[in-house]
Formats: structure tokens, sequence, C-alpha cells
């Protein structure tokens, strides 16, 4: 199943091109009082409310993708998570471009740990990446998200999978600089998640699947999951080992090499194997 979420705060389920709208089956999970949930109440509930989408869907006219604003499929994570080069060939690149003054930046992922991107920072591909800070240098990197479904606190890699409700296409936009990474990836905007919401049933193995990023066109990152340096289910070990993981929390899982710059007016082209595929533009802030 794939689940999207549009127009502002309607949600539909993906058939082809086309959107079949459920946004009442989600409208009964609103009746919350203070304090909140510190979790995503859709992704929470979303195995037991599949039957109503399902049978909602069935009874939608469907409606062209085409013209629809797509947003964050996740409306309200606790946590963007991020893990810092987790491919290989891109920690040589890293390492080739910014000299040996920032080795311990890019050092590999499992002695520097993840980092935490803030969730205000979280956008859809209806709307484009804002860049600021336009005299410097801000990258694309594409990444397989990972969104968890069910509570996880200290799972082992062997139980990891069961606590994930869905991936989706993530973009970990990034503004070259000296801060820390948990502030140069945190401007608005520089978490893209979408097009949709693609359940894990519908995905399978998360450790095959292929992705790119074109710039205009232009291919600039193609690689596979299968060479991520900790795979998904390692990388949930070792995030719960530290935090408690709520449902709809994203792991932006790492890109591969191939990152390089973009600029306002430009048109990013995402893809993942079994998830789909999404554009988004770029303007200036
Ligand atoms: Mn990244």
């Amino acid at each position: 199943m794939r689940l999207c979420r549009f127009d502002g705060n309607r949600f539909g389920i993906v058939r082809g091109a086309s959107v079949h709208d459920v946004t009442p089956v989600v409208e009964g999970l609103g009746k919350q009082a203070y304090p909140f949930p510190r979790y995503d109440l859709l992704v929470a509930n979303l195995e037991t409310l599949r039957p109503q989408l399902e049978a909602a869907a069935a009874a939608a006219a469907p409606v062209p993708l085409d013209g629809l604003r797509l947003n964050a499929p996740v409306a309200n994570p606790s946590k963007l998570i991020g893990a810092p080069v987790n491919y290989l060939l891109h920690l040589e690149e890293a390492q080739a471009d910014r000299g040996i003054n920032f080795d311990q930046q890019v050092a590999q992922i499992n002695t520097i740990g993840l980092f935490l991107k803030a969730t205000s920072a979280l956008t859809g591909p209806g709307n484009p990446v804002c860049l600021r800070f336009g005299d410097r240098r801000n990258d694309h990197e594409v990444e397989l998200a990972v969104i968890i479904g069910r509570r996880a606190d200290r799972v082992t890699a062997r139980d990891a999978l069961g606590h994930v409700a869905g991936y989706a296409i993530g973009l970990d936009m990034t503004v070259r600089g000296t801060e820390d990474r948990s502030m140069r990836k945190s401007v608005d905007s520089y978490a893209v998640l979408g097009p949709w919401l693609a359940t894990a049933d519908e995905v399978g193995d998360p450790g095959n699947l292929d992705l790119s990023l074109a710039v205009n066109g232009e291919v600039r990152q193609s690689a596979s999951t299968s060479e991520l340096v900790l795979p998904i289910p390692e990388l949930i070990e070792f995030a719960s080992r530290f935090y408690t993981l709520e449902p709809g929390d994203v792991i932006f899982s790492g890109t591969p090499a191939g990152v390089g710059p973009v600029t306002p007016g430009d048109k990013m082209t995402a893809w993942v194997e079994k998830i789909g595929e999404m554009k988004v533009g770029v303007e200036a802030a």
C-alpha cells in the first residue's frame, strides 16, 4: 500500500497514477487532548486502520496524481535521524573533497554514530527546497528513508524490520560549512520525504534497492542499498541502543557517492526502486 498526504492535510492511497482519498478514516485520530503523544498517530495506527483505509480507497473515485501537491507522508515525527557516510564510495569522495582537517567528520559511521535533523526541516515534494546561504555550497543527498511503525527500544538487528512501517525517498539536503551536521542539515525544507509511504510488505527487502538522483535530467547519484556500510536492520539496532524509536520516526539511511551542489532553478528527480519517483524544485529562500 502507498499512502500519501496531499493538498494540506488530506490522505490518499496511491494506485498507479491515481489517488483515492481516504481522509475521513484519518480524521478520527484527531480526538486527542493535551499533552499530545510524541509520535505520529497515523503511523502508530496504520496496521489497525489498514482494512478501513483499503475499504475507503475502494469506494473513492480516483483522482489524478498529477496536479496534487504532495506533502511529507509523515506529518508528526518525533525524530529525523541521519546516518553519516554510510556508503564507502561516498566516504572516499568526502575525504578527497574536504582534506585531512575533516577526517573526524568523515570517519566511518560506526565510530561517529548517527545525527539528528530538526523536525522543522521536514517537507514534501510538493514544495521546493529553499536554499539559504546562497554563497555556500548546498548539496543533494538521495537516501532510502525508513519509517518506524512500532516502538523500538534496544531491538536486535534480527528483530528490527518488524518495527518498520514502511519506506519513502529521503533527500538529506546539506549546506557545506564548519557547523555541526545537526545544524547544517536542519535548515527549513532540508529534509524532503516523499512521494508517499510505501508499506514494508510492498517493498520487501530494504537491502537490495536501487536508488538514483538526477539534477535537470543529469544523473548524479546511482547506487544500491546493498552497498550500505550499516544495513537497515543494523541501523535500527544502533539507533535504538541510544534512544527509543517511536512510530513515525524517520531514519535517513545515508547517501551514496555523487553528491553535488544545487542552485535555485534546479529540478531534482529522485527515485528508489519499489517506492517510486519524486521531482523536487530548488529555490532561493
Ligand atoms: Mn545524508
